[in-house]
């Protein structure tokens, strides 16, 4: 419905406990912001694995009767918004496979940018795929392993791999959690009693009372069995490029990724940004609940007043999530709602985390003005979304990334806005404070710490140009970051 980048997924998993489908149940609710399309558990009882997958939300797809009967001590769960493989729900994860190795359940949150290579191989080598996900070229490659243990099998296939993933496996015996040598995605590691949970997000350990022990590092494999708890690293260290977007929009505010608490470091992009983009103006308005955090760090650094100029109906479903463009922007009056006392006659500071394509963005100041604003200065916590993202985002392609086809000025004439400034990178990166060289920035940057997948070029033509536009701005064609469409058509 917003005009948004979307997170892919959300993985949740426990090892030990008698009410294991319950807690993962759980657990995927508190990540639901992360993904929306289909939602699924797996359980293992010591004997056998099972499992249940579902389109829609976590609520839509499990009824009390469904988790009674998944059985067993163990569980991993995950919730799913597509890109990798369509919306179906045979792209529905945990996948569960048997083969030689017993049977083996596994989600996913992440992309591999290699898996189109691979899963060309594996067909040639007479693999036959049931789904579209990159997912499932984990379990291929699982399957064909001749090493002698199930560990050493999951450490083989992963070692295949490159690109994102925070990774769950399940065994009748074992759940095992690995993350990327990169560390793109978040996945934190916890403890409810004897029961050890891992899970993309701290705000899924505190709904069920869960302690957060650690973050699984990245290149770390942990292994959980009825033996305890190993870490092995059995790959080399790469440079860390945690997704800086999953501070500024992804991740709930009430979590801690990357070491860090959401919520601060977001409230600091909104001081950061009103250090740089300060304007006289009566009142900070977010557009919820995304811009909320950051709003309140413009006014408190700003000195205006914060007030909630526009209400947000959380009573939306998935019914309104249509793609085509006239259902959008419907469902934008649907979803929020100005407030005409706060709004008549002020000049208001407009709060929101990204411009995608800038249509929302357009519908709500208009919406805002509508309302009897006087000014709208629109206010972005974070750069011009200019690249597309390879690794567990669902981006658009760059031709439609309104920053990266469009100078700062067209933007503020296209979304209407009296005046429109988005934060620095450097800003961007001082907000994330001392680790800022372990972050990935590709989708302001255009600069990609990983290689591309090998059907990326429909994606990046634009962005090889922009980058031999940056090349051009930075030989003194001045400060404007935003090329321009003319510019493209030289560069041509
Ligand atoms: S390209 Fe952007 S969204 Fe993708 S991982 Fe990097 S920072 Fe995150």
């Amino acid at each position: 419905m917003f005009d948004k980048l979307h997170e892919e997924c959300g993985i949740f998993g426990i090892y030990r406990h008698p009410e294991a489908a319950n807690l993962a149940y759980l657990g995927l609710y508190a990540l639901q912001h992360r993904g929306q399309e289909s939602a699924g558990i797996s359980t293992a009882d010591g004997y056998r694995v099972r499992a249940w997958r579902g389109m829609g939300y976590v609520a839509d797809v499990f009824s009390e009767s469904r988790l009674h009967e998944l059985q067993g001590h163990s569980a991993i769960g995950h919730v799913r918004y597509s890109t990798a493989g369509s919306s179906k729900l045979e792209n529905a994860q945990p996948i569960l496979i048997d083969c030689a190795h017993g049977q083996i359940a596994v989600c996913h949150n992440g992309n591999l940018v290699n898996a189109g290579d691979l899963r060309t191989h594996l067909v040639q080598e007479g693999s036959i795929f049931q789904t579209s996900s990159d997912t499932e070229v984990v379990l291929h490659l699982f399957a064909r392993s001749k090493a002698p243990t199930t560990e050493d099998a999951v450490i083989e296939s992963i070692g295949q791999v490159t690109g994102a993933f925070s990774i769950l496996m399940l065994t009748r015996d074992q759940l095992i959690a690995a993350r990327d040598p990169h560390g793109f995605r978040p996945l934190a590691l916890g403890r409810l009693g004897d029961a050890w949970i891992v899970c993309s997000e701290t705000c899924a350990l505190d709904l069920i009372g869960a302690t957060h022990v650690r973050d699984v590092e990245p290149g770390e494999v942990v292994v959980i069995s009825d033996k305890g708890l190993r870490s092995r690293k059995p790959y080399p260290p790469a440079r860390l490029a945690h997704c800086i977007f999953e501070h500024v929009y992804f991740s709930r505010p009430d979590s801690y990724v990357f070491g860090q608490s959401v919520n601060e470091v977001r409230t600091e992009l909104g001081r950061q940004l009103a250090r740089e983009t300060a304007i006289e103006a009566d009142v900070v308005v977010p557009i919820p609940d995304s811009g909320v955090c950051a709003a309140m760090g413009y006014a408190e650094t700003s000195g205006l007043p914060f007030r909630m100029g526009l209400i947000r109906n959380h009573y939306v479903g998935r019914t309104f999530i249509q793609p085509q463009q006239s259902i959008r922007h419907f469902g934008v009056k649907v979803k929020l709602n100005p407030v005409r006392s706060i709004l008549e006659g002020q000049r208001v500071v407009l709060l929101d985390d990204s411009i995608v394509r800038g249509t929302t963005s357009r519908k709500i100041v208009k919406m805002i003005k509508a309302a009897g604003a006087r000014e709208v200065h629109m206010r972005i916590s974070c750069p011009p979304t200019i690249s597309p993202c390879f690794y567990g985002v669902d981006t658009p392609r760059r031709s439609e990334l309104i920053a990266a086809t469009h100078t700062l000025e067209e933007i503020r004439k296209y979304v209407q806005a009296d005046s429109l400034a988005y934060l620095s990178l450097e800003g961007l990166l001082a907000a994330v404070g001392r680790d800022r060289a372990n972050y990935c920035t590709s989708c302001y940057t255009a600069q990609y710490p990983v290689e591309f997948p090998r059907d990326a070029d429909q994606y990046l033509q634009l962005t090889l140009k922009l980058q031999a536009e940056a090349g051009a701005h930075a030989e003194g064609k001045g400060q404007d970051q935003h090329p321009h469409p003319e510019d493209h058509a030289v560069i041509r």
